[in-house]
Parts: structure tokens; sequence; C-alpha cells
């Protein structure tokens, strides 16, 4: 997979990270606490970041484009969020109560998201989106939920089916009642409708991203999300968009309305947060309301939230600092959103009709065309194109370059980020030989 000459600058560059995940190896099953963040033959480990930058164990510096799985629109360590933070954390971090700071973020989010209308708060995305489904159910009542192929909504066993290409084997053991989640083909409304129809009846659900993260960084069409919103409310099944990457990330808000869309529940996490542990499970009053505990019988409301740490002040602080700062300074968007149009660009040309990139604002990914693929518009296509060469590239990058995008996945851009540091990588990424 890794060709031998990066193989030795990066071994070469990383002598302690190796110790040090000799150890990580010993403690953590695969030395790892998220299967994505281990790649051969193994991580660097850090020890800070600032900025656009993280530093690891040998001192070796990098641009990071993975930048917190994307949560950190502002970069590593953002000034606004550190002082709001630091504020918090002299008053204390944790409280396990109704707490101003949880009031202030849902504000902005409530203004910012018209689905918002109610609001719960758990720790990670996951979370969010496992709830968002057992909603849709308990709302009515039936057992179905659809997902995209390679639509990816965290680790939640009820959505844990079909992430992975040909998306027809299990993705794991110990999963029960897989035949409750059925897959769509994504941007292809005619054979997407036609399973949906196969299981109208018992079809609680719909989720969604509108642009597929982990599947390839692939904004979904207009009509499709359209077509796909219009048969739910014609069935009286939910449309859930999984707005985890996308909210806030290309304008203050989520995508959906510049879409025209009207989710019934809208999931957000990473951005929200401002770097700490969040997911957001937001909808309509009439849906939300069916969590509500306080007049309902067993029988007729459903559990959504909670957990020890939700709505923690910390997350909740981060949150706010971020969104706000968002708010008051708009100017960011148009600023990480065109230097991603320029690295999608300046990819493009360089790799010279050999690579697809796709995404949208401030997201981008390189897709090594091969075997008749010329377009990449769902999780197939991305899958179907050359990821041994993705996976060199990114390599490359941290080896040579330091320029560290997670191996395989999406880059993505911060207020931290400029644009010599995207003339670097188009550069670093011209003398890559596959
Ligand atoms: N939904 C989407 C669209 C995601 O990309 C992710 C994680 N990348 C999740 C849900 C899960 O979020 P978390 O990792 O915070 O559990």
């Amino acid at each position: 997979m890794v060709l031998t000459n990066y193989l030795l600058d990066y071994k070469k560059k990383t002598k302690k990270s190796a110790k040090m995940f000799k150890v990580s190896r010993k403690l953590h099953v695969n030395g790892v606490s998220h299967n994505i963040r281990f790649f051969e033959p193994y991580p660097f480990v850090v020890k800070s970041s600032k900025g656009k930058s993280l530093v690891d164990v040998d001192n070796n510096k990098y641009t990071d484009y993975w930048i917190g799985h994307w949560s950190l629109i502002l970069g590593h360590g953002p000034k606004v969020v550190k002082e709001s933070l630091q504020k918090q954390i002299n008053k204390s971090w944790m409280y396990g109560t109704v707490n101003k700071q949880t009031i202030e973020l849902s504000e902005l989010i409530s203004k910012a998201v018209p689905a918002a209308e109610k609001i719960r708060y758990v720790t990670s995305g996951t979370e969010a989106t496992m709830y968002a489904v057992r909603l849709a159910r308990s709302v009515t009542g039936r057992n179905i939920i659809a997902k995209i192929d390679g639509g990816w909504h965290g680790y939640t066993s009820d959505l844990l089916k079909s992430v992975n290409w040909p998306f027809t084997e299990s993705e794991s053991s110990g999963i029960i009642n897989e035949e409750k989640i059925i897959s769509i083909p994504y941007n292809n409304l005619e054979e997407s409708l036609k399973i949906l129809k196969m299981h109208a009846k018992d079809l609680a659900g719909v989720i969604v991203e509108p642009v597929l993260g982990g599947g390839g960084c692939i904004p979904a069409t207009n009509e499709y999300l359209k077509g796909i919103q219009e048969f739910t409310q014609k069935n009286n099944s939910l449309f859930i968009l999984d707005e985890i990457v996308t909210g806030f990330r290309f304008r203050y808000g989520c995508i959906y309305p510049t879409m025209k869309l009207d989710p019934d529940i809208v999931t957000l996490g990473k951005i929200v947060g401002g770097g700490m542990a969040i997911g957001t499970i937001c909808g309509k009053k009439e849906i939300m309301e069916h969590a509500d505990t306080t007049d309902k019988k067993k029988s007729e409301r459903s559990y959504v939230g909670g957990g020890t740490f939700s709505a923690n002040p910390a997350s909740m602080t981060a949150g706010f600092a971020t969104l706000n700062y968002l708010k008051s300074k708009k100017s960011t968007y148009s600023k990480i959103n065109s230097l991603g149009e320029f690295a999608r660009k300046e990819l493009t040309k360089i790799f010279d009709g050999k690579v697809t990139v796709t995404g949208r604002g401030s997201m981008f990914m390189t897709h090594f065309l091969k075997d008749g693929i010329t377009e990449v518009k769902n999780a197939s296509d991305a899958a179907l194109c050359d990821s041994n060469m993705l996976q060199k590239y990114h390599f490359k990058l941290i080896a040579k370059d330091g320029i560290f995008f997670l191996p395989g996945k999406l880059g993505a851009l911060s207020e931290a980020h400029k644009k010599e540091d995207i003339k670097k990588m188009i550069s670093a990424s011209e003398n890559f030989i596959g």
C-alpha cells in the first residue's frame, strides 16, 4: 500500500510516535479509540495543536486538513473559544443540572435552524442519530428506517448497515434487526423511490446527509432531496436530515433552507460544540413533543436525549462562542468556501484528468479515477475509484510535506487556513508520483 521511500521517510521522522504507538496498541484495541484513526504503518501521536497545525511527539508539524473530524471550523484552539472556555472552567465544567449556558446556545441554534423548534443535547453525533431514529419509530408507530448506501451516521446499531461498498455485507456482528434498516442509492431518485415504495407501509423515516461525508464528500442534488422529502410527506414517514457535518459548515445555519427543504428532524454535532463533545437532536415541536415525559404515558412517548454529560456547560460554552463568532463574522464562510473552491480547481488542474475532486464550500476530496468511472455522484462511484492511490497520496503528504489528511478521507478548511497553505498543498500534490 505505502510506497517504500515514503515509508522510510515517515519512519525516520516519527520514531517517538512508533514507540508510543506500541504502548497504545497494548492498551487500546488497534491502538485507537476510533477505527478510522488508524493508518499504516502506525499513526503519529499528537502532543499539541494550534491554529491550522498539529504537532506530534517527535515535534513534526502538520498542516491539518482533518481538523478534528471536520469539527474545528475556527482551527485548533481559537482565541475566542479558548477565552470563553477558560472563563467557564474557572467557574466549573460540569453541573449536571439545567444551566444558563445551554439556553444561550439553544437560542442561537433555534434562530439559525428553522426546524429546531425543540432541541435535545447529547454528547456525540452517534447518539443524536440513534435518538432521531427512535423518535421517528415512536412518532409513526412503524419500524423501518431507510438510509443511503454509503451513508455514515456514527456507530449506532440502528444505522450501522450499508456503510461500505458493496453495501451488502453486515458491517459488524452483534447487530440485531438489520432487516429494519434498508438502504437506497444516493442521487438516484427513481431507484430510491422504487425501494421506498416496497417498504412504504412500515417506513418510519428516511435519514440522509445533504453532503455525503464519509461516503465520499458528495453533494446531494436538490432534486434528489426534494423527491425523498415529498415521498416521506405523502407516506407519513419522517424526513431526517443529518447535518452533523454540514450544519454551520457552509453558512451560518444548515444547508437545507437554501434548498427549500422542510425536514422533520435535523441532527447537528461537530461545529455546534466548538470542539467539545456534542450531539444535537432538533425537530419540529409536534414531533419532539413525543419525547415529553411530563404528561404522556410510556406507551405514547419516546426517550430521547440525556446522558450524564449532556448539555454540560463546557460544551455549551464552546459551542456558543463558536456560533456567536460565526454569526458576527459571516465573512469566515466566504473566505473558507472560496479557499475550498480554489483547492478543488487547482487539484483538478494538476492531476490533469486523472482525478475528480468532489465537495462543496470548504470541504473537498480527491478521487483517483479508474475502471471507467468518470464522475463521482454516489458512494459506489467513490468506492470504485482507486482508494489505494488516495491512501498513498495522503501518506506521501504526511511523510514528505507535513500535510495531514486522515488517509482516504475528505479535507476540510478552517478559518486558520490561508491561501498560502492551499498553494503548498497543491505543489506538494504536484510532485506525488503514484
Ligand atoms: N453523522 C454524520 C454525517 C457523521 O459524519 C458522523 C461522524 N463523522 C456522525 C453522524 C457521528 O458523529 P460522532 O462521531 O460525533 O458520533
